[in-house]
């Protein structure tokens, strides 16, 4: 783990007011840990938030609570996270571009007739984009037309 761990930073209050009580904000910030790394959530909030301090001297006394999540907790929360991997699997260019999660998946159909896969451990991966559930869409759509009984 390194010292200084790089972070993900994002303050929604600077642009929704709602999310705090007025004159306050929210904070949100990430960084990465080593895989499978046990870490304890002290350890982990201490560095990142002397990273913050750096850069924002007197952060530390600006915060009136904290809510952390190691990577076990938040694996904990959403058992799509493994070991608190918010990406879904690796991105190696086998398992990005070609194969995600494997040869028989990629193309969103499974083995099941009428059952088809989705979300960031599938093509083309993580993140807010939804192109995983439109191709999924697409795919049974395009398997209904020519199939219509299997669909
Ligand atoms: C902390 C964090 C920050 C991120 N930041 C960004 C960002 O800035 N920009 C960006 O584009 N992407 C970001 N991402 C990635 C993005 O959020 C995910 O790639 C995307 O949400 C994946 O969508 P999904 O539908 O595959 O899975 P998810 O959104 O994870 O949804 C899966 C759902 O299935 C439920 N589930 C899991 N297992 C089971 C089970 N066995 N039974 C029933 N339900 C189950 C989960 O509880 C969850 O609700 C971030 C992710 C995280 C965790």
């Amino acid at each position: 783990m390194p010292e200084r761990p790089a972070l993900v930073i994002g303050q929604h209050t600077l642009f929704d007011p709602s999310r705090a009580p007025a004159g306050q904000h929210t904070l949100y910030c990430y960084s990465h840990v080593p895989a499978r790394y046990a870490c304890s959530d002290a350890d982990v909030a201490g560095l990142v938030e002397a990273q913050l301090e750096r850069f924002a001297p007197g952060f530390a006394d600006t915060v009136l609570a904290r809510a952390i999540r190691n990577p076990q907790r938040t694996e904990a929360e959403n058992p799509s996270l493994v070991d608190g991997d918010l990406g879904g699997g690796s991105y190696e260019l086998d398992q990005q571009l070609l194969f995600r999660p494997a040869p028989e998946l990629c193309r969103h159909r499974t083995p099941l007739p009428g059952l088809y896969v989705a979300g960031a451990s599938v093509h083309p991966g993580g993140s807010v984009q939804g192109m995983g559930g439109r191709s999924a869409a697409r795919a049974l759509l395009a398997d209904r037309r020519l199939r219509p009984w299997r669909a």
